[in-house]
């Protein structure tokens, strides 16, 4: 099967040509303006990829709140979000006028998760947690080998988290007081220490801060969730130091509360992404693969 694959992103839309094996022939970026401007060279795109070769279907991971209920009159429809010009817009729609053909849809960071349990470090397990931290942090989850929506979608990165002594007035989200996102993502790292994350690698403060909050943050998920496994990606996490920090703080946090194997195995319980920031591309090819699935 031949798939095409919309990682649909708030900074930049990556469209992509792949098969079911996860195998990604050619991807291209475009950078997310307005729906009048981008999304004719999404279509341009797939069209051009259409007459090189028959596309079997299309998965799309799209940045949020997106409505993913397919029994919805707005499925597929971008909603409350700050990006105005994308405000109500239907992405789904927007390609279902060009392209006939089965078009699966989630969001971006249930795309990565399903990215990472189908052909990633999460291969195998049923119940998985995909965080990514970067210029926002989204959480995708697995429970009982279905992505979790829920109500809307999950919105784990604006959990509350109480903040370190000192940092009360860090909090750059403008709807919560102390969230994880708002305290804990690439631009609130910058707007606190006056740089960006990648030029602060040798502050050990700025790294045992940013654990804190991370590791606090995922011991509620995992006593909420209880997931077999806990993906960390996106830019922020490109800081490899982190991970040995937030392993240990998680154990210290839980203080021996959950016995299981996992928690006895930190290195291989939370890990990076796998998949060289090709996570969310190969999930849209699994959408599209699943969506192909369910209307044959
Ligand atoms: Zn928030």
């Amino acid at each position: 099967m031949r798939y095409g694959a919309l990682e649909a992103g708030g900074t930049k839309m990556v469209c992509a040509i792949g098969d079911e094996t996860g195998r990604i022939y050619e991807q291209i970026s475009i950078p997310t303006t307005t729906p009048e401007e981008t999304m004719p060279k999404i279509i341009e795109y797939f069209k051009m990829k259409e007459q090189e070769g028959h596309i079997d279907a299309i998965g799309v991971a799209a940045f949020g709140p997106v409505d993913v209920k397919p029994e919805s009159p707005t499925y597929g429809s971008i909603l409350d979000t700050p990006k105005l010009p994308w405000r109500n817009f239907s992405i789904l729609n927007a390609l279902k006028e060009s392209f006939p053909i089965p078009i699966g849809l989630d969001t971006d960071v249930n795309g990565s998760c399903l990215g990472e349990m189908t052909y990633g470090s999460a291969k195998g397990l049923d119940s998985v947690m995909y965080i990514t931290i970067g210029t926002g942090i989204g959480a995708g989850i697995a429970i009982g080998g279905k992505l979790v929506h829920g109500m809307l979608h999950p919105e784990a990165g604006h959990i509350l988290v109480a903040p370190v002594a000192g940092d009360e007035k860090h909090c750059i989200c403008p709807y919560h007081k102390n969230c994880l996102e708002g305290l804990a993502a690439g631009p609130s790292i910058e707007k606190r220490w006056g740089e960006k994350a990648a030029n602060l690698v040798n502050r050990t403060e700025v790294w045992e801060l940013e654990s804190e909050y991370l590791a606090e943050a995922i011991v509620n998920f995992i006593l909420t969730v209880s997931p077999q496994r806990i993906i960390l990606g996106g830019g922020v996490m490109h800081q490899e130091q982190l991970f040995s920090l937030i392993r240990r703080k998680v154990v210290e946090k839980m203080n021996g509360y959950i016995r299981t194997p996992e928690m006895e195995d930190m290195d291989c319980y939370i890990v990076p992404a796998s998949l060289h920031d090709d996570q969310g591309i190969m999930g849209c090819i699994r959408l599209a693969e699943l969506a192909l699935q369910q209307e044959t």
